[in-house]
């Protein structure tokens, strides 16, 4: 076994652009602030994106939020 799926990471084009750029994470879209690490890489359209989520998890979802 070498290397990782790609699979295992979401459709960027599906993500907010504050997703694609970083800004907030990947996975639960929250502010990333200080606290972030790499999730993997995928391309899209022919570019190369860095998806980030938070360290060392993410928080379980706010209750009442979808
Ligand atoms: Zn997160």
């Amino acid at each position: 076994m070498s290397g990782q799926p790609v699979g295992s990471l979401p459709d960027v084009a599906r993500l907010r652009p504050r997703q694609q750029m970083a800004m907030d994470c990947a996975r639960c879209a929250r502010p990333l602030g200080s606290g972030g690490r790499v999730w993997g890489e995928v391309r899209h359209l022919g570019l190369l994106f860095r998806l980030w989520v938070c360290a060392p998890e993410c928080l379980p979802p706010v209750e009442g939020e979808r």
